[in-house]
């Protein structure tokens, strides 16, 4: 069987165009397939809307979030939930094609245990990620102390094996594009086309990804922190050769001034920069030892019990059985 995983939160405009191309590319695959659909505490009536395609297809899952936890806190409750051998995950607003499902499974089939869709163009409206996404990536590739494709975001296949090693992690701030690089296994690339978000807007907020780009680098990366070392031997040695070039003009360098406001000023940016650096590491070292989970799953609403005998009318609500900490139950 074949899953598709995707987060789902206040998509109600999209939800059932959604799920219409994604069952036509999962019917031409020929394999048993189920979308598991998570609803990330969606306030409008998303999830009223996958509870109703459910009575009439009964190859969707509903995994419904305790709130609003985020793309991929919703992302691991639905990595958690399905069931298939092999688990596609994308985003549910048509950025991530359905079309391309098949070459994913094709390129599974071919023996490929992690498949990566990787963006050969990308058309985003808005200007400034527009700018700020091939940056990200680029920096992102050049710190990382582990090697992550370029251009590659969730979208992509992970079987079974490569999905257990990525549940079995302990990690709280989750990177999926770079953990999925980073368990290694046989690897597959298939390249797409990103379109721009077919209706509403975008869902995720300014902050929540700069905080996303932020795991991506502390948790793949140590150079940031390395990085405060360099600086403060550049402010060690910019200040020898200051002295050193005053004694050589004869003029000692006289307090007060604006010479020395500046350096003050330098130095105690330098200063916060590399407490600030030490901060995000300190501030994920503190999320980690808590422990706390990813997400928390209200009810999981399944189409009947069973996966082989589907009849639409028998609408199954489980609670949650497994707690949703990255942890092999
Ligand atoms: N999403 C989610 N929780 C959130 C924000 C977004 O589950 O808190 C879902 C959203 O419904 C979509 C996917 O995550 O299916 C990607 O979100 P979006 O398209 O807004 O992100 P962008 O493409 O702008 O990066
Ligand atoms: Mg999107």
């Amino acid at each position: 069987m074949i899953s598709v995983v995707v987060p789902i939160y206040n998509e109600e405009e999209l939800i059932s165009t959604f799920h219409a191309a994604v069952a036509t590319a999962m019917r031409d695959i020929g394999e048993d397939w189920e979308v598991v659909y998570v609803n990330d505490g969606s306030r409008d009536t998303s999830l009223d809307l996958m509870k109703e395609l459910q009575k009439q297809d009964s190859h969707i899952v509903v995994v419904d979030l305790s709130r609003n936890w985020g793309h991929m806190g919703a992302i691991s409750a639905g990595l958690r939930t399905a069931r298939g051998d092999a688990v596609i995950v994308m985003d549910g607003d048509f950025q991530d094609p359905p079309a391309v499902l098949p070459e994913l499974v094709s390129a599974w089939r071919g023996g490929a245990q992690v498949v990566v869709a990787v963006r050969r163009s990308r058309q985003e409206n808005r200007r400034i990620l527009a700018l700020l996404f091939p940056i990200f990536y680029r920096v992102l590739s050049a710190i990382s102390d582990y090697p992550i494709p370029l251009d590659a975001g969730i979208f992509g296949l992970l079987d079974r094996q490569a999905l257990d090693s990525i549940n079995g992690l302990r990690e709280g701030n989750r990177y999926l594009p770079g953990l999925r690089a980073w368990v290694g296994y046989k690897n597959a690339i298939v390249y797409y086309d990103r379109q721009d978000r077919l209706a509403g807007d975008g869902k995720l907020s300014f902050v929540s990804r700069i905080k996303y780009a932020m795991d991506a680098i502390t948790s793949f990366s140590y150079k940031p922190l390395r990085l405060c070392f360099a600086l403060s031997c550049l402010s060690m040695s910019a200040a020898v050769a200051l002295v050193v070039l005053s004694f050589l003009a004869g003029s000692p360098i006289s307090a007060g001034g604006l010479g020395i406001a500046a350096a003050v000023f330098a130095v105690g940016a330098m200063l916060l920069l590399c407490l600030g650096v030490m901060g995000e590491y300190l501030g994920r070292v503190y999320d980690e030892v808590r422990s706390r989970p990813l997400s928390i799953i209200n009810k999981v609403y399944y189409a009947n019990e069973g996966i082989a005998a589907r009849t639409p009318d028998q609408i199954v609500e489980r609670e949650p059985t497994l707690a949703l900490r990255g942890r092999a139950a």
